[in-house]
């Protein structure tokens, strides 16, 4: 028999601390660039631990955080779960409705705030029913100004002042024990929530340290893009740190050029973001002179990777692009796209073919894609839905109903729909549910066509993402007007009809006006055949 060791995050900064004390991480916030050794973070990260205890935070409470990537929320990353708490990251670009939502479903007793994002806080605080304590991560002496009482509002660094360098991490702690949460947006509705355990966050992070997975490794210059209020920056705050890995950290509101720059700068060797960020990059590559040389990979995921993309990247830039499939529920990595050994004499062609396709399950997982007739045919042709089990992927949603219908029989119904070949490599070809994403963010096409309907001129209403160069997709709406109406309402009525209930990037980038919405027998519209119909609609933009 072997030990039976509990998988806990705090141990995987303990030895970063131990280890790699003199390794940096380098961290972008308002007023520049500032480094620290892995020694000050475990220091700083073992006060703000002692302080959250004084403030009262108890075993299994969530913790929120509004923030960007920078070395503040790295700490959060490891003194949150350290106490036993739950680091709960929230989704900045969510709508406030669905900010307060989340905040008040997680009971959030505590939250981190970056001072730019102070004005969110501001708007929402009122209808915050569990926060008592507000801590704002500035590099200021002011805090911002607020009608909170000021008992309750706090700033990190003074707190940490008064924090415990040597705060002794909980090692009592149930490896089973929810250590991080994230919410998702659903197709309609609220949010779900997904709870990351301290077994599930540790094992993940072994994934993405294996060779033929992510390869992160002590050698690594890493910069996550993926914000990391989005499956926990794909996990890689947690792995760089337990690994010794020197981080890059972008802080708030990057630019492409300001990543090129890092990546020059810091001579960053592994990244990672969403296609829209390397689309962005590409740009501000051709335009200026960066030497992007030292990256050995750039990581993307979120939404397909285009070909063009991959292929400019690997062919221009000699950088090698890893495709990469997750979801919130799944911590997020559940395939990396690598070519076989056998597959590297293949053609350019065939081995951008590859490439381009969502890849192969990593170790530790299993994957299957049914269809109406049990598991489908790996020919490369049968599509099915892709379903996934493992130690990483959530088996509930948090207090939600909605988890009867995802999770089966031990198995994570994804709601994506796949092909998988005989090597298998598995490629997405649709949803079966309809969000729409754009720049790596869920917009709901329901939510939009519900809005839409609320018209008094509107017949029917349905909304699809259509491909985009920039965004991946962007919401269109098709829209039928009532007889009396035709010819009457514009496009500029009926947006400004919905403005006042989306935040501005969910509004439809076009509305079409239609006789007629092609629908199923059952009367559901038919979105697959609009899609089809409008996907160059966004092309030329
Ligand atoms: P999220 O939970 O926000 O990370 O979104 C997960 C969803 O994003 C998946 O269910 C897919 O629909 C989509 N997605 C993630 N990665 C990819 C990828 N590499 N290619 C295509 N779609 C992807």
């Amino acid at each position: 028999m072997m030990m039976n060791v509990p998988l806990l995050v705090a141990p995987l900064l303990e030895r970063a601390e131990k280890y790699f004390a003199k390794k940096e991480v380098v961290s972008r916030t308002a007023t520049g660039i500032q480094r620290f050794t892995y020694r000050q973070i475990g220091e700083r990260t073992r006060r703000l631990a002692s302080v959250l205890t004084q403030l009262g935070v108890q075993k299994g409470e969530r913790v929120g955080t509004l923030a960007w990537n920078h070395h503040r929320h790295l700490e959060a990353y490891f003194a949150i779960p350290g106490i036993g708490a739950v680091l709960h990251t929230i989704n900045i670009r969510l709508s406030p409705e669905h900010i307060t939502y989340i905040i008040n479903h997680a009971e959030d007793q505590v939250l981190l705030v970056d001072e730019d994002l102070w004005p969110l806080v501001e708007a929402i605080k009122d209808h915050l029913h569990t926060v008592k304590t507000f801590i704002v991560m500035t590099d200021y002496e002011e805090l911002p100004e607020t009608s909170l009482e000021h008992t309750r509002v706090h700033s990190y660094e003074k707190l940490l002042e008064k924090g415990d360098p040597t705060f002794a991490f909980d090692k009592d702690l149930d490896e089973n024990a929810p250590a991080g949460m994230c919410y998702t947006s659903a197709t309609t509705g609220n949010p779900k929530g997904v709870t990351y355990t301290q077994r599930s966050i540790v094992l993940h992070c072994m994934a993405l340290g294996l060779v033929d997975t992510l390869a992160l490794s002590e050698s690594d210059i890493a910069m996550a893009v993926v914000p990391m209020f989005h499956v926990n920056a794909w996990g890689l705050p947690f792995a760089a740190t337990w690994f010794g890995t020197t981080q890059v950290m972008p802080g708030p509101r990057f630019t492409p050029q300001l990543l090129a720059e890092l990546i020059q700068q810091e001579k960053v060797t592994t990244t990672a973001g969403v296609p829209t960020i390397w689309l962005g990059m590409l740009q501000v590559l051709e335009a200026g002179n960066y030497d992007i040389s030292s990256l050995r990979n750039i990581v993307c995921g979120g939404s397909a990777a285009p070909r063009g993309v991959i292929q400019a990247y690997e062919t221009k830039y000699g950088v090698p692009f890893l495709h990469a499939y997750g979801m919130t529920e799944t911590s997020p990595v559940v395939t990396c796209a690598r070519l076989k050994s056998y597959q590297q004499d293949l053609s350019p062609e065939e081995k951008l073919d590859i490439s381009a396709k969502q890849g192969l399950v990593v170790p530790g997982l299993e994957i299957k894609v049914v269809g109406p007739n049990g598991e489908v045919t790996p020919d490369g042709q049968e599509m099915g839905e892709l379903l996934i089990r493992g130690p990483w992927i959530a088996d509930e949603y948090y207090k939600d109903e909605r988890s009867s219908e995802a999770f089966i029989d031990g198995w994570l119904h994804t709601g994506d729909v796949a092909t998988i070949d005989e090597e298998g490599t598995i490629k997405l070809v649709d949803r079966t549910k309809d969000l729409i994403k754009s720049g790596g963010e869920w917009i709901s096409s329901v939510d939009i066509e519900n809005a839409l309907m609320a018209h008094e001129a509107v017949f029917e209403a349905t909304c699809i993402g259509v491909p985009h160069p920039e965004w991946a997709e962007r919401p269109v709406a098709c829209v039928v007007l009532k007889e009396a109406y035709r010819d009457k309402v514009t496009k500029d009525d009926l947006l400004s009809f919905i403005a006042p209930h989306f935040a501005k990037w969910w509004l439809p980038d076009d509305i079409i006006f239609m006789n007629e919405i092609p629908k199923t027998s059952v009367g559901k519209f038919l979105k697959r055949q609009l899609r089809d119909q409008l996907n160059q609609h966004l092309q030329q933009s």
